[in-house]
């Protein structure tokens, strides 16, 4: 290793951080690099490499919790981008009967449109409800919308956050209706799809308000320009609604559930639900060969450090700062050519 050479220097770095400010085994870690990027064993933990997951934790934590300490800790599956994390939600979801047919979901509109089929499709069956936001109301969702949540018939809400198209992210006062709405709606299921999180300026996920209620989907498809790697990932706390609801279900169901994932665990009934969103990713059956690809999760840790080093020494991250800076100046130039007011407000990921 030459410290001189960046690349050396980066993972020196980045070692160093794992060691030293995430307390990891340098021993463990680096023989779970070395041994992932080879790709020579299926992925183990199939979910996600165990110091993968303290990384990935870690970089949640400083680039979208907004300084929020989330109790409980946060278990991550890593899948073929966001679209995947989405597709296997909905899945799991279904299967296990938290969302049946004719449930009520609450979609934040305007979405990314391939979102607005997902209810709809597949047999679902679900019917949407609109949780609608405006330009007049700077893309936040007002109050009365964020009302709609506190009726027991929406099973869940799902949110782009901050949105796609309107490029902004929830106020904090938002975020605090929407702590207040689940009060009155203890058992509601919020998705969060926060893949421009990092775009806004002192951005803060609903997943950190309300860790207990919400299933966060990532991807590094958008800030690092790598769409064609399908890196993305689910997170959820260890202490969670789904897994509450699921240990409620009716016993018929349980009875059925209980039979479908005893082929993969002697404890069907104690499985979490983001284990069983691992198995249900591979029909259950295959659930020894899930998990996304270990090159993929390395190259995801690689990412995550080249953050991580600069925010653990209490740094600004120049990647992120120039990714930023290049939005907005393509931002102004677009809106200066159209003749339209810019807003500079830290919600809009301009
Ligand atoms: C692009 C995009 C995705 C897809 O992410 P992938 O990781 O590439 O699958 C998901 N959500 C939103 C809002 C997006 O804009």
């Amino acid at each position: 290793m030459d410290p001189e050479d960046p690349t050396d220097a980066f993972l020196i770095a980045a070692v160093d951080y794992c060691t030293g400010t995430l307390g990891l085994d340098r021993d463990s870690l680096i023989k779970e690099l070395a041994d992932a990027v080879i790709g020579g064993y299926y992925p183990t933990p199939s979910r996600c490499l165990t110091n993968t997951e303290a990384i990935l934790n870690a970089f949640l934590q400083q680039t979208l919790f907004g300084g929020a300490k989330v109790p409980g800790g946060t278990c991550v599956f890593p899948t073929e981008g966001g679209s995947g994390a989405m597709v296997y939600i909905f899945e799991s979801l279904s299967h296990n009967r938290l969302l049946k047919p004719g449930d009520r979901i609450a979609i934040a509109t305007p979405i990314f449109t391939p979102y607005m089929q997902i209810p709809s499709v597949k047999d679902y069956g679900l019917v949407a409800v609109d949780v609608s936001s405006t330009a007049e109301n700077g893309w936040d969702i007002p109050e009365e919308e964020i009302g709609k949540l506190e009726d027991p018939s929406v099973k869940a809400f799902f949110l782009v956050n901050p949105s796609n198209p309107g490029a902004h992210a929830l106020s904090k006062n938002t975020l605090a209706r929407l702590a207040q709405a689940v009060e009155k709606n203890p058992d509601l299921i919020i998705l969060t799809d926060d893949v421009y999180g990092t775009f806004a300026e002192d951005f803060q996920t609903v997943y950190a308000v309300l860790p207990y209620n919400t299933i966060l989907v990532y991807s590094f498809s958008k800030l690092y320009g790598v769409t064609g790697w399908r890196i993305g990932l689910i997170a959820m706390n260890g202490n969670n609604v789904c897994d509450r609801l699921l240990s409620e279900l009716p016993e018929e169901d349980k009875a059925h559930l209980r039979d479908e994932y005893s082929i993969v665990t002697a404890d069907p009934d104690g499985m979490p639900f983001i284990d069983r969103v691992v198995a249900d990713s591979r029909s259950i059956g295959l659930y020894h060969t899930s998990g996304l690809s270990t090159p993929s999760q390395v190259f995801m840790d690689l990412l995550a450090l080249s953050h991580l080093v600069y925010a653990g020494a209490g740094q600004e991250d120049p990647y992120i700062r120039l990714a930023n800076d290049t939005v907005r100046e393509r931002y102004l130039a677009l809106m200066d050519a159209l003749g339209l007011e810019t807003d500079d407000g830290a919600a809009n990921t301009r």
